[in-house]
C-alpha cells in the first residue's frame, strides 16, 4: 500500500528526512515514535503534501503510483488522511458543510454521486455518535473555541467520515487527559480494518497502552534507526530515546 524508499525532505531549505525507509501493508498499524524535533510531523506532512515540504531525493509509492506527483487534494481522494498535530480553527466555516464538501469531493474523485442533505446529515449523526462528540460542539464552525481534547475528537470525526485508506495521526495524543486518549483509542480500534492502514505518530508510548500496532518504529535525526514490535515501545517508556539518539548519531 504505501512504500517510502530513502526518501530525504527539507523544509525551508534544511534537511529534515536524511534517508527514510517504510513500508505500509493493508491494514497494519504503525507507530513512529522519537524525541522532538527527529522528524515525525515532516515525514507526516510529506506524505499529506503540505507546501513548504521539499522532497530531494527518494520516492513514496501508494498503490504503486507516485505519491509525491499528485496534488494535496486529490492524496485526500484517494484515500489518504491526516489528523494534525495542531488542528486549526476555521471561523466561519460551519462544521457540517465543511465535512459536507469534503466527502462528496472525494465521492465525486470516485465517480459517485454527491449524498444528499438528509443522506449526509445521517452519516454525520452516526459518526458523531462513534466518536463520542458533543452535538452542540459540532454545529458551530470547525474547532472553533474547541478544547485540545475536543479539537482532537473532532479530528476523529473527520476520519470516520472520509473513511481513508491510510490514516496517519500526528500526536493525536498530546494534550488529552485519559478519558479523551480512551476515546480516541476506540475511535482508532473500531476504524480498524483489513483495508485500512494506520500511521500513529507518537512521542508518548501512553496512547499504544489503548492501541496496540502491528510495528513501532523508532524515528531519530531523519531516519528510522529501529524497527520492532509493539514490544519496542514498551523499551521506549523503560529506557526513553537515548539510546536510539546516540545508535542514530554514531
Ligand atoms: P517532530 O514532529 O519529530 O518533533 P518536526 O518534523 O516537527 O519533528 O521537526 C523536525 C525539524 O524540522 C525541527 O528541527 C523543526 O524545527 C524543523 N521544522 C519543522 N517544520 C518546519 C518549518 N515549517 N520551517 C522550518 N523548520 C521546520
Ligand atoms: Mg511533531
Amino acid at each position: 500500500m504505501l512504500e517510502v524508499s530513502n526518501l530525504h525532505a527539507s523544509v525551508a531549505d534544511t534537511e529534515i528526512l536524511k534517508g527514510l525507509s517504510l513500508t505500509v501493508n493493508p491494514g497494519e498499524v504503525h507507530a513512529v515514535m522519537g524525541p522532538n524535533g527527529g522528524g515525525k510531523s515532516t515525514f507526516a506532512n510529506v506524505l499529506a503534501g503540505r507546501p513548504a515540504y521539499v522532497v530531494n531525493s527518494g520516492s513514496v509509492n501508494y498503490f504503486g503510483e507516485d505519491l509525491i506527483a499528485k496534488t494535496p487534494d486529490v492524496r485526500a481522494k484517494e484515500g489518504i488522511f491526516l489528523a494534525f498535530q495542531y488542528p486549526v480553527e476555521l471561523p466561519g466555516v460551519r462544521f457540517w458543510q465543511f465535512m459536507k464538501a469534503a466527502v462528496d469531493a472525494k465521492r465525486k474523485h470516485a465517480g459517485e454521486k454527491e449524498l444528499a442533505v438528509r443522506e449526509f446529515d445521517n452519516l454525520w449523526k452516526e459518526k458523531a455518535t462513534q466518536v463520542k462528540i458533543d452535538p452542540e460542539l459540532i454545529s458551530r464552525s470547525v474547532n472553533e473555541g474547541f478544547s485540545g481534547g475536543e479539537k482532537k475528537r473532532a479530528e476523529m470525526l473527520q476520519l470516520a467520515l472520509l473513511e481513508p485508506k491510510l490514516a496517519i495521526l500526528d500526536e493525536t495524543d498530546s494534550g488529552l487527559d485519559v478519558d479523551a486518549l480512551r476515546t480516541v483509542a476506540t475511535s482508532v480500534n473500531e476504524l480498524r480494518s483489513p483495508d485500512r492502514s494506520f500511521l500513529v505518530v507518537t512521542h508518548y508510548q501512553r496512547l499504544l497502552n489503548y492501541l496496540t500496532p502491528d510495528f513501532v518504529h523508532i524515528l531519530v535525526d531523519g531516519r528510522i534507526v529501529e524497527s520492532g514490535g509493539a514490544e519496542l515501545a514498551v523499551t521506549v517508556e523503560d529506557t526513553g530515546y537515548d539510546r536510539f539518539i546516540k545508535a542514530g548519531v554514531s
